[in-house]
């Protein structure tokens, strides 16, 4: 009996380790070491609602919670005295929190999104049954600011709840902050709320030199950041921040927990902030800031080498995402890439190298020789 349970272990660790070794198509950096956080698996670590408040369970974390908090805070330039937020179960959650304040900011306001939002964004309209607008996108995913304009224009006698892209999935676009604020006050909206949906660059851009600035001395309400994908984590988590006196108008107090009920989840996982405060104090500012390089001049280095076979190929700035013609079946299973109608792209993340580059790029030769022959 024991030994089919070990084999079936077995073979599923084998599984893993094995298609780890080769994907390219989802943002999750794959590198990491984690060992020396083991032994916290022997015990139920769940932090209770607010992390600032404590609560009568004490298995918990948010001692290391707070502290990754005031890194974000400081990496997003609000005080942790004016800043709130807490550690999510992923980018879903941290979106899902982001528009759920605005619609408790503004309870009439309409949800303005781009056709390339994540689809976590659609889903918090339905779920919080909040009227929308789908904006257009342009041909690189970032928004259309024209139809946004017009939109705002059109519903401008209601408070406007608006998700930004800062980068979106599949093509890897900006929104431009600046410019959307812009709009807003151009159509005289003065009730307005942005959500920034920073899944994978919100951990990208601020380590980058001249890159656009997407923090909070703007008119932003909260932004939402994956804890899995440019960090790396083997659970699913994420980041939301906001600011503290936006959260005071949604708080209700909880007795039997002895907190405030401020969070989606009530229960939540708190193996996630030791992994994340583990990654940020090992791994530091300056770590961080030499990953997000190699990762961008990697995906550099992939445009390129794609356009060099004539393959049509995309890559916004700032990006590290690389988007280009869908190849054959065969090779999207084998490098398990993410696939859109007849594009797919490659994400180059930490664990992406020169050497897994020229492999791919060599698959895509071959391919592309063999249809033409
Ligand atoms: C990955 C991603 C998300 C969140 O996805 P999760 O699977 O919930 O982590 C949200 N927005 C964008 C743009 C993403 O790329």
């Amino acid at each position: 009996m024991a030994s089919v349970i070990f084999q079936e272990l077995a073979a599923l660790l084998n599984h893993v380790k094995q298609q780890t070794s080769l994907h390219a198509g989802y943002p999750f950096n794959l590198n990491y070491d984690y060992k020396q956080l083991l032994k916290f698996f022997d015990y139920s670590v769940i932090n209770l609602g607010d992390p600032f408040i404590d609560s009568n369970y004490k298995v918990d974390s948010k001692k290391f919670e707070k502290e990754v908090l005031s890194f974000f805070a400081e990496l997003y330039k609000i005080s942790p005295e004016d800043s709130w937020g807490y550690v999510t179960s992923g980018g879903t959650e941290g979106n899902l929190y982001g528009i759920f304040l605005g619609r408790e900011c503004y309870p009439d306001g309409l949800l303005y999104f781009s056709e390339d939002s994540h689809y976590s964004i659609p889903k918090a309209a339905r779920l919080f049954r909040i009227p929308s607008v789908v904006v257009r996108s342009q041909k690189n995913g970032e928004i259309d600011y024209e139809h946004l304009a017009e939109m705002l224009q059109k519903n401008c006698h209601l408070p406007a709840i608006i998700n930004l892209n800062i980068g979106t999935t599949m093509k890897g676009a900006i929104d431009d902050l600046d410019r959307v604020v812009d709009t807003l006050e151009k159509n005289h909206i003065q009730n307005y709320y942005i959500h920034c949906d920073a899944a994978l660059f919100g951990m990208m851009l601020p380590f980058l030199a001249d890159s656009p600035q997407i923090d909070f001395t703007k008119p932003i309400g909260s932004v939402a950041i994956s804890g899995h994908k440019f960090i790396g984590t083997p659970i699913p988590c994420g980041i939301v921040l906001s600011r503290n006196y936006l959260i005071k108008k949604i708080e209700t107090n909880i007795e039997y927990i002895a907190s405030k009920d401020t969070t989606i989840l009530g229960s939540r996982n708190g193996q996630a902030p030791i992994f994340l405060w583990y990654a940020l104090r090992t791994r530091g500012y300056q770590g961080f800031a030499q990953e997000v390089k190699v990762c961008l001049q990697n995906a550099q280095y992939l445009f390129e080498q794609l356009k060099s076979i004539g393959c049509s190929c995309l890559l916004n700035p700032f990006s590290n995402t690389v988007l280009f013609q869908r190849p054959p079946e065969p090779l999207v299973e084998k490098w398990q890439l993410s696939t859109m109608e007849n594009w797919a792209h490659i994400v180059v993340m930490q664990n992406i190298t020169q050497e897994t580059i020229d492999t791919f790029v060599n698959d895509f030769r071959g391919v592309l020789l063999s249809n033409c022959a």
